[in-house]
């Protein structure tokens, strides 16, 4: 069983980070959903719960992205996944990616900071964050893109406050294979196309931490030469084993979910025509 030595109430995520850095194991909450299957004594345990972390912003004048969506650390992964102005701007990636983690009541807890800062492998969040190009802010070390947080090594020690999305538009599509429905995935892939047919192709449930797929260029609308390259560009990730599946496994699924991930979005692309 988890115990908590203190529960602090941050006043300020500021007062929250001071809190992190005066003590080694201290920790941030998020829903707790993650944090609770654990066992032994967390001495500082704090909740960021007051300081307005549960809502999704827009934001007209990012300095990255122009249009983008902030979303605090507190925002559910039930909202992430009902919220219309995330599914018109991601194309309804982020609710497809959310949809089979575990059940309603388990999402309507699971929050968007925990999923990001707990940098799992096996995150369906931080693999379609990571292939939308989202950004994250963090008390401590600022902002940074996702791509960079996820190659830090070591444990988190800031304190993540909101995830920023550019606000589309994108045409995307979401791949993942479970063993069972609700399992954790055992390989998940996303391709976006972006504004001027930039693509962002990302594979996660590796199982080691969601990566980008990089090498050989893909048109708006890709040719099967283009498409054959990023399949094996994907295959050429690392993969390892667990008690989900294989490595020669999971590197033979990247490459078909790859190639059905970027086909669905280039469809979804075409159809959208010139509003892309
Ligand atoms: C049984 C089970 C099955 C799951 N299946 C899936 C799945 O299939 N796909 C998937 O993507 N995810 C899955 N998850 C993960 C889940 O979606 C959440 O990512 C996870 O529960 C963490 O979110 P939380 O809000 O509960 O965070 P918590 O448990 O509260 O915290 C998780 C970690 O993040 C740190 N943290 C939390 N918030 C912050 C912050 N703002 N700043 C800095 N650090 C912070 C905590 O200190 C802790 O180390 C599963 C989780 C469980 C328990």
């Amino acid at each position: 069983m988890l115990s908590i030595g203190r529960y602090v109430r941050a006043g300020s995520v500021r007062e929250a980070y001071e809190l992190v850095q005066k003590n080694r194991r201290a920790c941030v909450l998020g829903g707790g959903a993650w944090l609770r299957l654990g066992s032994g004594t967390i001495p500082v345990a704090i909740d960021l719960a007051g300081l307005g972390l549960d809502a999704i912003e827009e934001v007209a004048d990012d300095p990255v992205f122009g249009r983008a969506l902030r979303l605090g650390a507190y925002v559910t992964l039930r909202r992430v996944e009902t919220d219309q102005r995330l599914a018109a701007a991601t194309d309804g990636l982020l609710a497809r990616a959310v949809r089979d983690i575990v059940g309603v009541q388990f999402r309507n807890v699971a929050t968007v900071g925990g999923s990001v800062a707990g940098r799992f492998g096996f995150s369906d969040v931080c693999c379609a964050l990571l292939a939308l190009g989202a950004h994250v802010e963090l008390v401590g070390a600022g902002r940074l893109p996702l791509e960079a947080f996820l190659a830090q090594p070591g444990r988190v020690r800031d304190v993540l406050t909101h995830v920023v999305v550019p606000a589309g538009p994108v045409a995307a599509s979401y791949q993942a294979v479970r063993n069972q429905s609700t399992d954790f995935p055992v390989l998940s892939t996303c391709a976006v196309c972006g504004e001027a047919g930039a693509w962002r192709v990302a594979v996660g449930a590796r199982p080691g931490r969601p990566r980008l797929v990089t090498g050989g260029a893909l048109s708006p609308q890709p040719a099967p030469a283009e498409v054959d390259a990023a399949c094996a560009a994907a295959q050429a990730l690392p993969f390892s084993g667990n008690m989900w599946a294989s490595e020669r496994y999971r590197r033979h699924v990247a490459g078909v979910l790859v190639r059905r991930a970027i086909e669905k979005a280039a469809s979804a692309a075409a159809a959208k025509g010139e509003s892309l």
